[in-house]
Formats: structure tokens, sequence, C-alpha cells
């Protein structure tokens, strides 16, 4: 099958001096060279210079004078306007996007594309649509006067100032959107940082911003180690909130250094999903619904399931028809494009997937299929399925946000609820059942963000998105996000 030719823009950019985006250029900075690896070859394909003290300070005050100045005096209108020729500028660079995004993440160009670089135009589309709806109250003041004057009261909205958004490897150009649309529409500025494995397409997605015409020190981005530049961005004075995706741990030292400064923070977490198949689905609905939830990108979206309950009755039919469906998945390069299994994003990811799956031999799970590295370059790693011999099993708690399912058989629904809220995470669930009365009760009944009835992982811009318990806190999208990067002034006056 076609193997896609690179085009000749990513190959000059691939070659560009890369380091960091500050007040509307490309600023490569003077810290250590780190390699961009090709996770599907293992070579490297670019280097980008790490941030620094310096360019941090210069990134935030670059955000804070266009936060107090060109940004703020932009009509509200004409600030819409520009994010919807970003998102024009973005899908006439839909490829170049698509192919820089699969040499850093190893995500096949199919999704690249369709997922990745549309979802993120799409989004991008609905936040512009924001523009000029964000709205205060006006209220009467309850309390009585004394001499017979009167008062009244508004409420109205205003940006928080410049907003840090830190970014993992995952989704390095859909994610870092949702941040930077959601800030931008609100009148804040940004500073983005994205992860260490996937610096580029940011870099140039802030280039396309810039030549619509943003405004110096809107978008920022700058690239590096992010124990470094985290708290420094975080403590920042010009930082007025931060707004991070990426594991349980470094999002709890984000909350904690935010905090101890009163600072807002929004933290999408990790999960360790569930999704509940009841015994009136077929075998192949039951198959087609766990392809969809938990192995999509090599499992490696924060919704996907990984936990799977299946009734103890189908159990076995369901897994020999699994396996037979992944055992036919296309493995290769993911720059084929009928490329249907690429590599995982990095060596690190592999590594842990390989351990978590040891872990679970020697817990007495038994790997039915897949569970190893094939053999080829790169980081790629077989899609596995688990049947798991208890609930308190490492794998049906830990995250391997990978293409490992992990398989529960339950005979009592009640119970299998239980077993579903019974987990420290509660980011996305999902119930698979022809059974609406049931859909909706135990929908009500889980206890995660959010609960999808016969699909999964499927996320518009227009329904709220995050999560509790330790996945996280905060809500994405709908109209929920304008709390989030907006602060409630109030006004009063007496006539
Ligand atoms: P990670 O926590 O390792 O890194 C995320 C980002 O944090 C990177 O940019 C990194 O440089 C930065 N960072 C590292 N140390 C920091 C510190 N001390 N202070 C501030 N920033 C720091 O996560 P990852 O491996 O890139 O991403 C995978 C994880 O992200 C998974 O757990 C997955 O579930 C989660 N995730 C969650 C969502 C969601 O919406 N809930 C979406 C995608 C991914």
């Amino acid at each position: 099958m076609t193997q896609v030719k690179q085009l000749a823009a990513v190959s000059a950019f691939l070659q560009r001096d890369h380091g960091h985006f500050i007040n509307g250029l490309s600023q490569p900075g003077g810290g250590a060279l780190r390699p961009v690896i090709d996770p599907a070859t293992g070579n490297e394909v670019a280097r980008v210079h790490d941030g620094c003290a310096e360019d941090v300070s210069a990134a935030m005050a670059a955000a804070q004078q266009a936060f107090l100045g060109s940004w703020a005096e932009m009509p509200t209108l004409a600030r819409g306007n520009l994010m919807l020729k970003l998102a024009d500028a973005m899908e006439q660079h839909r490829e170049e996007l698509a192919q820089i995004e699969t040499l850093c993440s190893g995500k096949t160009i199919a999704l690249s594309r369709g997922l990745e670089v549309d979802q993120a135009v799409a989004f991008l589309r609905y936040f512009a649509g924001w523009a000029g709806k964000i709205y205060g109250e006006t209220t009467e003041i309850s309390l009585p006067s004394s001499n017979g004057e009167k008062y009244r009261g508004f409420t109205q909205r205003e940006p928080l100032g410049v907003v840090v958004g830190i970014i993992p490897w995952n989704f390095s150009i859909m994610i870092a959107i949702w941040k930077m649309a959601a800030a931008l529409v609100c009148g804040c500025t940004v500073v983005l940082k994205p992860s260490e494995f996937t610096p580029l397409t940011m870099l140039r997605v802030a280039q396309l911003a810039a030549d619509v015409g943003f405004p110096p020190g809107t978008i920022n981005v700058l690239n590096g180690n992010g124990g470094l530049l985290g708290p420094l961005l975080i403590e920042h004075p010009f930082c007025a909130k931060v707004t991070f995706t990426g594991s349980v741990p470094t999002g709890r030292a984000v909350g904690n250094a935010a905090s101890a400064l009163a600072k807002p923070a929004t933290l999408e977490l990790g999960g360790k999903n569930a999704a509940l198949f009841l015994a009136d689905m077929s075998v192949s609905e039951m198959v087609d619904g766990i392809m969809e939830a938990g192995y999509v990108n090599q499992g490696q979206i924060c919704a996907s399931a990984e936990r799977f309950y299946l009734p103890a009755e189908k159990m076995d039919e369901v897994l020999s028809a699994l396996i037979q469906r992944l055992s036919q998945l296309k493995v290769a390069s993911p720059f084929e494009e009928d490329c249907q299994v690429g590599p995982l994003a990095n060596k690190a990811h592999l590594e842990k997937i390989l351990k978590m799956v040891a872990r679970a031999k020697e817990d007495g799970d038994e790997i039915l299929y897949g569970g190893y590295s094939p053999d080829r370059p790169g980081y790629y790693f077989v899609p596995t399925v688990v049947k798991v011999h208890s609930e308190d099993s490492t794998l049906m708690r830990e995250e391997t946000f990978g293409p490992v399912g992990s398989f529960l058989a339950y005979d009592d629904e009640e119970k299998v609820l239980r077993q579903i809220n019974n987990s420290p995470f509660g980011l996305a669930a999902s119930v698979w059942t022809h059974n609406f009365n049931k859909a909706i009760r135990y929908s009500e009944r889980i206890q995660a963000g959010i609960v999808w009835i016969n699909m999964h992982t499927f996320l518009d811009p227009a329904l709220p998105f995050g999560g509790i318990k330790s996945s996280g806190n905060g809500r994405e999208f709908g109209s929920a996000f304008i709390n989030d990067y907006t602060r409630l002034k109030s006004v009063m006056m007496r006539y």
C-alpha cells in the first residue's frame, strides 16, 4: 500500500533551528539541543533547543504585554474572526501538520489528519463562535435604601490574564487548541508548553497564527523540560491560571504549585476507564464496541477504556472473536495509508507498558493475545488482551495508557456497578446495551465526568469534558469553560 511522500514543506521545516515561538517570532534560544525521535524508526528527525528561565521571562512578558495591549484593544468579534482565519490556515496546511504530528508521535497518518488536525480545526471554530457571547447579569439590589435612592448591580466576565497551557504528547495539536482557543476567546493570552516528545507541531501552528494576523505575544510556545519550565511558568507573577493535561503525578505537582499561590488550575488527568457490556448485546456488537473503546490510537487516548466488564456467559466467545479481529490489523509504518497499528509514541512509554504486562503475569492474569513488541525497529507493541483474575489486579487499577484491554467476567449487574466505581479515577466510562432504561439508570450511577451509551471516546466541543476523583477538575468545552478562563466582576451603582 502507498507510503505517504514527505512534503517538501515538512522536510524544510524539520531542518530549521527550533526552540520557541515568542512575541510573534520563531526564537530558537540557546539551550541544550533535545532530539525529536520518530517512534516508528527510533531515528532522530529534528532537534529542539530546551528553554531556560530567560525564555520563560520573555514568553510571559510578551503574553502579558499582548493581554494588556493589542489583544485587549481588539474588538471581541475581530478576535473570533482571527481564530476562524487560523482554522482556515490549519485546514490549508492539513497534510503538513499531519505529517509533522505522525513523525513525532507515531500516530497513523489517517488519525493525524482526521482526528488531530480536523478535530482541532472543528474545536477552534466552535470556540471562535463564543466571541461576543460571554455575558454577565444585571440584578436588583436586595437591601432597601434609606433615603429613597436606588441601586443597581451587574456582573461582567473578565479575562484572567496570561494562561499557561501544559500539553501531553498524545494529541499535541488538538489538546493545545482546546486550551488556547478557550483562553483566547475569553480575552486571555497564552504560553503553551508542549511535551518534550512532540515539540514541533505547535511551533508550526503559532507561525500560522502570526501569518494570519494574531498580534505578537498572544500565542507563545515554549519547549523544554517540563520539570524545570513548569514550576517557573506557574510561579511567574504574570501567570494568572494554569491549564494542564497529563498524568496524575504531574497534575498533582501542577495543582500544588498553583494552589500555593492561590492561582486557578484546570487539571485534566489520567483514568482507568470502564466499559460495561450488558448481556443483550451480540458478540459482534461487543467486539465492535471494544475496538472503538479500547484500541483506537493504540489506546493512547485519555478517555479510552482499559477495564472491560463482560457477561460471564459470553466472555470466552467475545474474547476469541476480539483476538481474531486484532490479529487481522495491519501493523505498518504510520505513514502507510492503510496502517492500523503504528508504534507507541515513545520508548519510555513502551518500556512502561512492557513492565505493566510483566507485572500482570506475576499477578496471575492471563495474557490471551499480544503483550510483546514485534521484531521490527521502532516502539511497536502488539495490541493486547488480558483476562484478569480479579478486580484488584494491577491492570484493573493502574492506567497503562496503551492498547491493553483488561477483561473481567460478571454475573451480577449490581456488583459490577460497585466494581466500576471502586476506582481512584473518574474520567470516562461507557454502557453498552439495547435496554435504554438500564443504560440511563446505570449512566446516572457510574462515577465519571462523562458516560457514553453505546459509544465511547467521542468528544464534542458542545459537551463539557473533564474528570472527577483523581482524574482532575475543571471542565473544557460547552459553556463550562467560561468559568475557567474568566473571573466575575461585580459593579454596583447608586442613582
Ligand atoms: P506527563 O504528565 O508526563 O506530561 C504532561 C506535560 O507536563 C508535559 O508537557 C511535561 O513536559 C509537563 N511536565 C512534566 N513535569 C512537570 C512539572 N513538574 N510541572 C509542570 N509540567 C510538567 O503526561 P504525558 O505522559 O505527556 O501524557 C500522558 C498522560 O496524560 C496520561 O496519564 C493520560 O491519561 C493523560 N491525559 C489526560 C487527558 C484528559 O483530558 N484527562 C488527555 C490526554 C492525556
